[in-house]
């Protein structure tokens, strides 16, 4: 097997047939065997069923379908670690990331790249808010971490089967998988392209979703907000020893009675709030490492297709 292409699935019935029709014929241009993964996310509507009408005509889609939604890098995970490919494409259902762009990919990578990522010129169709936070996040993300992950960046790219396999070796949940990839290395390169509208339906990552996934790529790759307790506690320190000597010097030199209760109360809450904060910033990495020593299986796959044997789905739950 040439090529491996993952689009995961969270009820995408509008697109999954047009997704399903552009994608083989892109691949069918493209000089090599190749199979598309199907991974659905736990879909409430009829992705399921349309996808198993595809696949039951198409001997070159299979498809992995999680017990219930288990969130979008989880599933495009399991496409990974199931996927024979000699290279491998992840890529959204919802046409956003153009298929075509996969060819200058291969042609990337057949010059000897081993991760070729898509890097988006141009959002369209975005609503102002998230072309802002997302903006703002890839920047903010790069000034925190020692990994340099590419900004504007998705997780529209190919991997060669090194960088799977080195992928498929990190255990860790709560994954950002843009910035495993840029973690695990090897030779990395571009290609430039315009984000193109949603083909149909909207968007499956409300804002719910996009604050935990922020949250996971900040504690996956730094521990600064740790430090930040450290910083913002000498600060304040250092502030309060100040006003702690003007206000012995107003008591002890001058006539001036220091105000009472309102500053005092100010005070006490601000420095409460600032405590409980940290307190929350420290309670994100105790949750994660819980997490991690629970050792659950990242998913679990209800049912898979395609694949040669069935034993996959039994032998491959994490
Ligand atoms: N997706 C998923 N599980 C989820 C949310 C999204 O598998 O819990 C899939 C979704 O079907 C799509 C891709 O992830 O193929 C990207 O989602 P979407 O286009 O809604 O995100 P956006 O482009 O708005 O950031
Ligand atoms: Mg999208």
């Amino acid at each position: 097997m040439e090529y491996s292409v993952i689009v995961p699935l969270y009820n995408e019935e509008e697109v999954i047939e047009e997704c399903y029709r552009r994608l083989s014929e892109t691949m069918a241009g493209c000089g090599g065997t190749y199979e598309l993964i199907f991974v659905n996310d736990g879909s409430r509507d009829r992705t399921m069923e349309l996808a198993r009408a595809i696949a039951a005509k198409d001997k070159c889609v299979k498809i992995i379908s999680f017990s219930r939604n288990f969130g979008h890098q989880t599933a495009i995970t399991a496409g990974m670690n199931l996927a024979a490919g000699a290279a491998v494409v992840v890529i959204d259902a919802d046409l956003q990331d153009p298929p075509r762009v996969i060819l200058d990919m291969i042609a990337k990578w057949k010059e000897g790249y081993e991760v070729v990522y898509g890097r988006r010129t141009k959002r369209k169709g975005e609503t102002v808010f998230k072309k802002i936070t997302a903006k703002l996040f890839y920047r903010t993300l790069n000034a925190l971490t020692d990994v340099s992950i590419p900004v504007d960046t998705g997780d529209f790219r190919l991997l060669d089967r090194k960088a799977v396999e080195a992928l498929k070796s990190l255990p860790e949940r709560n994954r950002y998988v843009r910035g495993l990839v840029s973690w695990v290395g090897f030779r990395q390169t571009a290609v430039d392209y315009v984000r193109d509208e949603r083909f149909a339906g909207e968007t499956k990552y409300p804002l719910r979703k996009m604050l935990r996934f922020a949250a996971d790529a900040l504690t996956s790759f730094s521990y600064k907000p740790l430090k930040l307790s450290i910083f913002v506690g000498g600060l304040l320190s250092a502030a309060s020893f100040v006003y702690l000597l003007v206000v012995l010097y107003l008591a002890l030199f001058t006539e001036v009675t220091v105000a009472g209760w309102a500053s005092l109360a100010a005070i006490t809450l601000f420095f409460n709030g600032v405590v409980l904060i940290v307190l929350g910033i420290i309670g994100e990495y105790i949750g994660r490492i819980y997490d991690e020593t629970k050792g659950r299986p990242l998913y679990i796959i209800g049912e898979t297709a395609g694949f040669d044997s069935e034993k996959d789905k039994n032998n491959e739950k994490s």
